[in-house]
């Protein structure tokens, strides 16, 4: 995509569950190279947004497109060849292989329901040419020298990073991530942070859920803001920072 281009629309997009209505009428948009943080009070309907946008979950009404296409309710793995990768927290990390295999798993292994039975059907060939796309998202990432540690040792930052890894090998040119930074130290914080602008540098568009304000602010373009399932402010970080309505919905949740 072209810099700039919108790559990423959601157009009024409700999720009800029962007469629960967890997002209402949300629409945004996501352009190449940026990095939009959807942001908001815990229970604003922050994840669900994700897996509308991600094509886990199916809207009640309105649809989201990546890049020009409908991806309500599409396969993961169709999603990810258009070139959308999200972190998938049910992918756990497996503590006791290397970071490299781990990788390579995770990126054969997803959005695939036949997990088991997937992971044996390589040839030799497919998988040596999915250990060499890990390597290279390994290095990428900056976890290069960590490239034949267990996964159980290392630190949850660079646990998190490790998925990240994962997630670019079906090399997307957008990347989702729901709350990458919560439970990390702040020195974790501020690499995940550069490891977001390198791949901003090199392209990427992300889009990043979170509930920490402070995280996201020195970080993303644009920032999207929601409560009780709506969207109450949009524009550049320091806008949204002193909007009204968004410091209420700070202060008051
Ligand atoms: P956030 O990520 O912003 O904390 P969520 O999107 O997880 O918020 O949740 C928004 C609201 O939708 C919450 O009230 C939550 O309980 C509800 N909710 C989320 N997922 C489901 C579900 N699968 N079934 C029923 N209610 C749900
Ligand atoms: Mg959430």
């Amino acid at each position: 995509p072209q810099p700039g281009e919108v790559i990423l629309q959601a157009v009024d997009v409700t999720r009800k569950f029962g007469g629960l209505v967890a997002n209402n009428n949300m629409s945004l948009d996501v352009r190449a190279g940026e990095i939009l943080a959807l942001i908001g009070p815990n229970g604003a309907g922050k994840s669900t947004m994700f897996n509308q946008l991600s094509g886990v979950d199916t809207p009640t009404s309105g649809d989201v497109f990546f890049r020009g296409q409908s991806v309500a309710g599409k396969e993961s793995r169709e999603i990810a060849g258009l070139g959308m990768s999200r972190t998938f927290q049910h992918v756990k990390l497996l503590a006791s292989m290397t970071v490299l295999e781990n990788v390579a798993i995770g990126a054969h292994l997803r959005g695939d329901k036949g997990v088991i039975s997937a992971a044996w059907r390589l040839d030799r060939a497919q998988e040596a040419s999915l250990l060499k796309e890990a390597a290279r998202q390994i290095e990428r990432v900056g976890l290069g020298e960590l490239m034949f540690e267990q996964a159980g040792n290392l630190a949850l930052g660079q646990q998190r990073i490790l998925e990240i890894a994962r997630a670019l090998c079906a090399d997307p040119c957008l990347l989702l991530l729901d709350e990458p930074a919560a439970g990390l130290r702040f020195k974790e914080k501020q690499a995940l942070g550069e490891l977001l602008r390198k791949l901003r540098n090199e392209g990427m568009a992300t889009l990043i859920v979170e509930h920490d304000m402070d995280f996201v602010m020195g970080l993303a373009d644009r920032v999207v803001v929601m409560e009780f399932g709506e969207k109450i402010a949009e524009g550049l970080p320091e806008e949204v920072q002193q909007n009204p309505a968004v410091l209420e919905a700070y202060l008051g949740g």
